[in-house]
C-alpha cells in the first residue's frame, strides 16, 4: 500500500475518515476532488483510492492519504466508442481483489469505528460490492446532472416502450415519460452497443441502490423538478450539492499541465470579446471537422482561445495538426493550447462565449461565470446537457450536423454578437446569480452538504 504523510494526522484521535474512489476520468476527478475538499473543511480526514490509469497527483493534496489500487490496465487507448464504454464497465471489475486486500488493510490500520463510509463513482459496482461486504457504508457520487440520472432509472421502461435502441425514423420523437428529452437526446451508442449502454446504466442503478445515499454535482435552482423526481423513485436520499468547483475552488486534479500563459494573453482583450473553445478531456472531431471549425473560428473574426487537446481528432498521430495558414490568418486575435485552466479562463472578464462539448463539469463551469455556449455534444450525456443548455435554460444552442465553415462562422457571430446571443447571455447571468445564492450561507447547496456531513456521522 502506498500512503504520503498524512496518514500520521490521520490516526488522530477522535477524527473520522472519508475513503473516496474516483473513476479515473477527468470529468469524475474533479468533482470528486472537489467533494474531497468540501468535506474535509468540515473535519474529515480523506483517504483516496485509485488506478494506475490516469493516477492523481499526491503532491497537489498534502492533507489527504492516497493509496494505489493496481487496475492492470495496459495498451492503447480503446479506439471506438463502444471500447470505450466497455473499459468503464471493466475497470472495477479488474480492481475488485486489489481494492478489497487494500480496503481491508486500511480498516485494519484505522481504528474501525473512525471510518465514516466510502464515496464511489456511480460507475464502480463491484467497489460498492467490496465495501458493502467488509461493513463499509457507501455513498454514491454521480458527475452528470440529476436529468441524465432520471434517465438511467428510465432505461428498462424506455427500452419496453420502443424508444430505445435509437431508431433513425424516431430520432426527433419527444420522450413523453422524460421531457424535454427527444429520443435523440436519450444516452445511447447504437443497436451494436445498445447491450453495453443498458448493462452500463443499470449497474450504476444498482450501486446506487446498495449505497446509503446519491450524491449530485448539482443545485437546487437548475434542476429542481428533475431532483424531486429522483427523491420519488429513489430509495435513498439526493443530496445535491453543487457546484461543487465554486464551494471547494482549491481542488486542483488536472491530469494535463494547464497551459496558464493564456490568462495573460486573455488580459489584452475586452470584456466579453473571447470565444473560448474547448471539447474537454475525452470527446474527439474527425479531422474534416477539425478543418471545418478552424476556418469557421478564422472567418468569424471573433477573438478566441482554442484548447487542441493531442489525441482530440480521430486519426494519426499528429492529427491535431491545424490547417496550414490558419495560424497566420489569426495570429493576431487567436491562441491555441494544449489544455487551459479552465475554470479561471471561464472566469475572466474577456470570455464572451464558450463553445463546448457540453460535459456536464464544462456545462455547469459555463453556468456558473454566466457565459453563453456553443454545444457540440459528442457521446453519452452531452446531447442531454445540449438539450437542457439550449431548451430548458435557454443560454445557449447546438452546432449540429456536419459542420461547414460558413455555418461555423454564422454559429460564433449569432452567439457573440447577435440580438440572441446576448438574451443568452442576459439568462446565463441569472443563471450565474442562482449559483451564486445556492453556494451562500442559507443556499439549497450548502444546507444539503449540512445534511450529508450529518448523514455520514449517521452511518
Ligand atoms: N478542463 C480543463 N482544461 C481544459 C479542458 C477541460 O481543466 O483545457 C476540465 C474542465 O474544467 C472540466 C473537465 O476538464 O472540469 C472536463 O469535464 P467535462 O465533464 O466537462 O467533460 P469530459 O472531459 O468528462 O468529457
Amino acid at each position: 500500500m502506498e500512503s504520503n504523510g498524512a496518514a500520521a494526522v490521520h490516526q488522530r484521535h477522535g477524527l473520522r475518515h472519508v475513503l473516496l474512489f474516483p473513476l479515473p476520468y477527468q470529468g469524475h476527478i474533479n468533482p470528486m476532488f472537489r467533494l474531497a475538499g468540501v468535506l474535509h473543511s468540515r473535519g474529515f480526514a480523506i483517504t483516496v483510492f485509485h488506478t494506475h490509469f490516469n493516477a492523481p497527483d499526491p503532491a497537489r493534496h498534502p492533507d489527504y492519504r492516497f493509496v494505489l489500487v493496481p487496475d492492470g490496465i495496459s495498451g492503447p487507448s480503446p479506439v471506438t466508442i463502444e471500447d470505450r464504454f466497455a473499459r468503464v464497465i471493466w475497470i472495477g471489475d479488474a480492481c475488485e481483489a486489489a481494492f478489497r486486500d487494500r480496503l481491508a488493510a486500511v480498516l485494519q490500520e484505522y481504528s474501525r469505528d473512525t471510518v465514516a463510509c466510502l464515496v464511489v463513482d456511480t460507475h464502480l459496482l463491484e467497489i460498492f460490492q467490496v465495501a458493502t461486504s467488509l461493513s463499509v457504508p457507501t455513498l454514491a457520487l454521480r458527475t452528470g446532472s440529476a436529468a441524465c440520472f432520471a434517465c438511467f432509472l428510465a432505461y428498462p421502461m424506455l427500452c419496453d416502450k420502443g424508444y430505445l435502441p435509437v431508431k433513425d425514423s424516431q430520432l426527433d420523437l419527444t420522450v413523453a415519460e422524460l421531457p424535454p428529452y427527444r429520443v435523440r437526446d436519450l444516452m445511447h451508442i447504437g443497436e451494436a452497443g445498445h447491450h453495453l449502454m443498458c448493462q452500463l446504466l443499470a449497474r450504476a442503478v444498482a450501486a446506487v441502490n446498495i449505497s446509503s445515499g446519491l450524491i449530485l454535482n448539482t443545485f437546487d435552482a437548475l434542476e429542481r423538478r428533475e431532483l424531486d423526481r429522483l427523491r420519488r423513485d429513489l430509495a435513498v436520499p439526493v443530496f445535491d450539492i453543487g457546484p461543487l468547483h465554486k464551494l471547494s475552488p482549491d481542488g486542483d486534479s488536472s491530469l494535463l499541465r494547464q497551459d496558464r500563459s493564456c490568462l495573460e494573453w486573455l488580459d489584452a482583450f475586452p470584456p466579453e470579446s473571447v470565444l473560448y473553445v474547448s471539447f474537454g478531456s475525452v470527446a474527439w472531431m474527425s479531422p474534416r471537422d477539425l478543418v471545418e471549425t478552424a476556418w469557421g473560428i478564422a472567418g468569424s473574426g471573433v477573438p478566441f482561445l482554442w484548447v487542441v487537446r493531442p489525441g482530440m481528432v480521430s486519426g494519426s498521430a499528429d492529427d491535431h495538426r491545424l490547417p496550414e495558414g490558419f495560424e497566420a490568418a489569426t495570429r493576431e486575435r487567436g491562441k491555441v493550447v494544449a489544455w487551459a485552466p479552465q475554470e479561471e479562463v471561464l472566469r475572466h472578464r474577456a470570455v464572451g462565449g464558450f463553445w463546448t462539448h457540453c460535459g456536464w463539469n464544462s456545462t455547469t463551469e459555463g453556468i456558473c461565470e454566466g457565459v453563453p455556449m456553443l454545444c457540440r455534444p459528442c457521446f453519452g450525456d452531452q446531447m442531454g446537457d445540449t438539450r437542457y443548455v439550449e431548451h430548458v435554460w435557454r443560454v445557449g444552442f447546438e452546432v449540429g450536423g456536419d459542420l461547414e465553415r460558413g455555418s461555423v462562422e454564422a454559429a460564433i457571430r449569432r452567439l457573440m454578437t447577435g440580438e440572441d446571443g446576448a438574451e443568452m447571455r442576459a439568462r446565463a447571468g441569472e443563471l450565474k446569480k442562482a449559483a451564486v445564492d445556492c453556494t451562500g450561507e442559507d443556499g439549497s447547496s450548502r444546507m444539503a452538504i449540512d445534511k450529508l456531513v450529518t448523514h455520514i456521522m449517521s452511518l
